[in-house]
């Protein structure tokens, strides 16, 4: 046993593993299906604020949600909303097959990314090019969903019979906006 003081890491942790003892013992888990029941995909910022499961009223199992700096669109963003939709076509022959919504917020700590010193040591940081890091950034959330809902909408990858629409989450008033309408 090491005599270091618990982490606050640690603490957090052992706050929310009780969380899912009750959780479990409610039978929270249950009815759970695979197949999200209002057939969106969620791709948004991981800031602690812009939990959709609060702001877009999420239970478990109504949505797929990704989450990365920023809620941006990248290769491996893509890459997931390609594999989902392959495996929901196998599933739906045809017809829509769901919507992917790309949503913003105002705040965004993906604003960083603007800033030329924090992002060339991040870029020196992870290995990353720079440039395509400035495009990264954060800044306009309606102009970089915009961007974002075009790029997911010219992705090869991506079947046509997936539906993307883009909105910005303001923080301050708790709302959603739709910046894209949904395309089908
Ligand atoms: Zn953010």
């Amino acid at each position: 046993m090491s005599n270091r003081e618990p982490t606050p890491h640690a603490a957090d942790i052992a706050s929310a593993l009780e969380r899912n003892r009750a959780f479990a013992a409610a039978g929270g888990h249950e009815g759970a299906v695979v197949f999200p029941t209002l057939r969106l995909f969620v791709i948004t910022c991981l800031d602690p604020r812009v939990d959709p499961a609060h702001f877009l009223g999420l239970r478990l199992s109504d949505a797929i949600v990704v989450r990365n700096v920023g809620g941006r669109v990248t290769e491996q963003v893509i890459d997931d909303v390609a594999f989902i939709g392959q495996i929901a076509e196998n599933a739906l022959p045809d017809g829509p097959l769901f919507e992917v919504a790309v949503i913003h917020h105002t705040q965004c700590g993906a604003g960083a990314l603007a800033d030329d010193a924090f992002r060339r040591r991040y870029a020196e940081r992870i290995g990353a090019d720079e440039s395509a890091l400035r495009q990264r950034a954060v800044v306009d959330p309606g102009a970089t969903a915009t961007r974002d809902v075009e790029r997911l909408r010219s992705a090869p990858a991506i079947s046509p019979r997936v539906a993307v629409s883009g909105h910005v989450y303001d923080v301050l008033t708790g709302l959603v906006e739709t910046v894209i309408p949904a395309d089908h």
